[in-house]
């Protein structure tokens, strides 16, 4: 049976399996709540029989670099991608996080040196899958993904 929750944009991504609440900084971390022209739409906390409830994020004619698909998995391991194609899922990607993070997330640490305007991209060392949970390789400071802000 298609699942029709997921397959009603013609063409682009949907972002599925994502926590409950988290959807918003899915679409924050991707950058597309500014500057995105196509029809974007966020379904919260939908019933699901997985998760007990999850967000859902839908971007038309949106192709997610392996960047954005890494920057995702940092606040929404669970979540899967499905590309859609002609109103179908042609494939369904599975999160995978990555080892290090770099330039997706800002280090919540004020005084570290990503934060005080020099040209330095933050940097993160991937410390724990499951809950995510990031060292800054700047300042060495540990922090969990949901504290992180996006
Ligand atoms: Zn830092």
């Amino acid at each position: 049976m298609p699942d029709l929750k997921v397959s009603k944009i013609s063409n682009g991504t949907v972002i599925d399996h994502i926590p409950p609440g988290r959807g918003l900084d899915v679409i924050k971390i991707l950058r597309m709540e500014r500057g995105f022209d196509n029809t974007l739409s966020l379904l919260m906390n939908v019933e699901s029989s997985r998760l007990e409830k999850k967000d859902i994020v839908k971007a038309e004619d949106k192709e997610l670099t392996k960047e954005e698909v890494d920057s995702v998995s940092v606040i929404a391991p669970s979540a899967t991608i499905n590309i859609i194609e002609d109103y179908g899922v042609v494939e369904k990607k599975r999160l995978r996080l990555p080892d290090k993070v770099e330039g997706v997330v800002d280090c919540p640490n004020p005084h570290c040196v990503t934060n005080t305007g020099e040209p330095v991209e933050a940097l993160f060392e991937v410390v724990n899958q499951n809950p995510v949970e990031l060292k800054c390789s700047y300042c060495e400071r540990k922090f969990k993904a949901l504290e992180l802000e996006i």
